[in-house]
């Protein structure tokens, strides 16, 4: 039997969330009841990289593995996230969105685009703190729609100005929106990466893909229950090696659309 690794998803942790980004905010309480569920538990809880490196290696992992991600780089995750993780000394994996640090969320629609990022300096201090820190491409596309020089920009350029800013190698990308193909996922070996998040919504696995890890979206909904379900392995199923049919369906429809749905994550 597959070890299933629960691997969380969060984007935004505040008591205010911006209009349209509610899904995928937790507040603040909800947050800090979720990570002492993972200690009541017995998790133990990795950087996402190191989740990597065991897949990579094939050597076990710890009973009880479970990662903390974070996309995107919203300020909030400084003000709101980070306290609760530090007092509990507790590793995490952010993703940011590097061409936007200091600036504001402008990849989104509507009010949710004026959410504040963290600035480089924040990010900075993160780092230093023990936050491992991921890229998120520079300007959040749908990477599998951009011509491939574009794409590989977004993924080249994003891991050399964190690393610019942070002074220490980044080696681990999440794909926007989780979209991701065949193609992108070669520019983000190429780039120099050793490990790439994805969506997909169901359990990471010690056979899953090491550049399209599989997460789980934690939402506003997520209770400490549906937490505990997800721990013990219920209420997502485990990632198949080769991506869903109905994923290249999606991508089929995105393409036709030609209208980039900007407001998802
Ligand atoms: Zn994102």
């Amino acid at each position: 039997m597959k070890h299933l690794i629960p691997i969380l998803l969060y984007h935004s942790v505040t008591g205010t969330p911006a209009r349209g980004l509610e899904r995928f905010t937790v507040r603040p309480d909800q947050f800090a009841a979720h990570l002492d569920h993972l200690i009541d538990d017995d998790r133990t809880v990795l950087p996402l990289g190191e989740i990597a490196e065991h897949l990579r290696s094939g050597t076990p992992l710890p009973e009880g593995a479970v990662a903390v991600t974070f996309d995107d780089g919203l300020a909030d995750f400084a003000e709101h996230a980070w306290p609760e993780l530090r007092s509990r000394g507790m590793p995490s994996t952010l993703y940011a969105v590097a061409g936007y640090l200091g600036d504001r969320s402008r990849w989104l629609d509507g009010p949710a685009a004026e959410s504040p990022m963290l600035s480089a300096g924040q990010l900075s201090a993160l780092a230093d703190g023990g936050v491992e820190i991921g890229a998120h491409s520079m300007t959040h596309p749908q990477l599998d729609l951009l011509p491939r020089a574009r794409a590989q920009r977004e993924i080249a350029d994003s891991k050399d100005a964190l690393e610019q800013i942070l002074g220490r190698p980044v080696t681990t990308f999440a794909y926007p929106h989780g979209h991701h193909t065949r193609a992108v996922k070669d520019l983000v070996v190429e780039a120099g990466y050793t490990s790439a998040a994805a969506v997909r919504d169901m359990f990471s696995h010690d056979r899953d893909d090491v550049f399209a890890i599989a997460r789980l979206t934690i939402t506003d909904a997520t209770t400490n229950e549906d937490l505990g379900r997800l721990l013990q392995g219920r209420g997502a199923r485990p990632a198949p090696r080769r991506q869903l049919v109905r994923t290249r369906l999606g991508r089929q429809v995105r393409r036709l659309r030609q209208t980039p749905s900007r407001s998802d994550r």
